[in-house]
């Protein structure tokens, strides 16, 4: 094990040195197939020849110059990014939890606007937001809030899918500005509120004159089956936060506001050296097209359909299994017991998994996934989790 690194990380005894598609090598030459897409990152699969095209002709023209300049394909970007979001305006930053700090500065401007003091933020349980300290505060997971203190001020804390109970804290909290939720959980371990979830929180922030604020990095661009999973309602966000899939890879991050939240940044309240550069605008571009080229968000949702289906009848009547559920390419398998040890046996088997929030398993697989490779993956994890809760088939 390498010793200049620092060891915030766990790691798997694996290291991939090429990848197509949704397969990946490892330093032997052997080939895994990759159910988990370096978390919800490469929805185009590695190496897609659209993004390594953009790459290979950026690299040729231009990678930086600054936001003191004019930049044609950040300029496009937030041109496509509007189109396919119906926000109205983007600020381009390099991560998730960029995105999320920049959501935040908003919110808070926008109270301090009104003349609040202590502008608050309504977040809520078992949530993921991001690393950085405004971020880290607004993640539902003592666990990794642990060692941190002192957190920020301006955050109050709700149960996850329950709109009565943001609304009885706000009655505690006179200057709440905004709730900051994810449409269904990630490291949470994939939670799918009530269809009426997001629906009930866009009223309660119409009617106090909250901003409503998205976190859509996990769930965002195709992955639910929609460009964003506020699309399988009628609302739409304030503030919009994107990341992960957005760049197949290459870091970038983006915060869509609309209306008065739109308003509220002006010159000299935000910034970012490398956000939007002409490198990963283009990238970014050339990810958005192909979704749509390629039809990816409809494919997203059969492919959920085939794992609900498939996993649902291959783990029927095993006690162990609580509960599988999935949006899209969004698939949580939640057993009654901490099933860590799962990621290492997948990987035996050639498979690439993830467990989060100790007892779900989670596939978030690529867009480009075939349907031979759906079978595969549900047929490996069924057997992996049949042998875990000793119910043989
Ligand atoms: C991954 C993630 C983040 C943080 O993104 P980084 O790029 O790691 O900073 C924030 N919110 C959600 C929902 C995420 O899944």
């Amino acid at each position: 094990m390498p010793t200049s690194l620092m060891s915030n990380y766990t790691r798997l005894p694996v290291t991939f040195v090429k990848g197509e598609g949704a397969w990946l090598w490892d330093t032997q030459g052997t080939r895994y197939l990759d159910a988990l897409s370096g978390i919800a990152v490469c929805g185009l699969g590695h190496a897609h020849p659209a993004v390594t095209a953009a790459i290979c002709e950026q690299a040729n023209q231009l990678l930086h110059t600054s936001n003191l300049y004019g930049i044609a394909h950040q300029q496009a970007l937030a041109d496509g990014l509007v189109r396919i979001t119906g926000m109205d305006s983007a600020f381009f930053c390099n991560s998730g939890a960029e995105a999320n700090e920049a959501a935040l500065k908003i919110a808070r401007l926008y109270g301090h606007n009104q003349g609040y003091e202590l502008p608050t933020v309504i977040v809520t349980e078992g949530s993921f937001h991001g690393r950085t300290l405004a971020t880290l505060t607004a993640t539902g997971n003592p666990k990794i809030q642990v060692g941190f203190a002192p957190l920020l001020e301006g955050f109050v804390r709700v149960p996850y899918n329950n709109v009565d109970a943001m609304a009885e804290v706000a009655k505690q909290h006179p200057e709440i500005v905004a709730v900051l939720v994810e449409p269904a959980t990630g490291e949470g371990g994939v939670v799918i509120p009530d269809d009426d979830y997001l629906v009930k929180v866009r009223e309660l922030c119409d009617q106090n004159h909250w901003l409503l604020m998205l976190d859509e990095i996990q769930t965002g661009m195709g992955r639910t089956g929609q460009w964003c999973a506020y699309q399988h309602t009628d609302i739409r966000p304030d503030v919009l936060t994107l990341a992960k899939g957005l760049g197949n890879g290459v870091p970038i991050g983006a915060c869509l506001a609309r209306g008065k939240a739109a308003e509220t940044f002006q010159p000299g309240n935000h910034g970012s050296t490398f956000g939007g550069n002409p490198f990963v605008c283009r990238v970014a571009l050339a990810v958005i097209e192909t979704i749509e080229q390629d039809n990816l968000r409809q494919r997203a949702h059969a492919l959920g359909q085939r794992f609900s289906q498939g996993l649902t009848k291959a783990l029927e009547g095993v006690e162990g299994v609580q509960e599988i559920r999935a949006k899209g390419l969004m698939i949580g398998i939640e057993l009654k017991e901490p099933c860590s040890q799962l990621v290492t046996k997948a990987l035996e088997q050639q498979l690439l998994i993830n467990v989060t929030a100790e007892r779900v398993i989670r596939l978030l697989p690529p867009l480009i996934l075939s349907d031979a490779q759906a079978d595969d993956i549900i047929k490996t994890v069924s057997q992996l989790v049949r042998e875990f809760c000793n119910s043989p088939a």
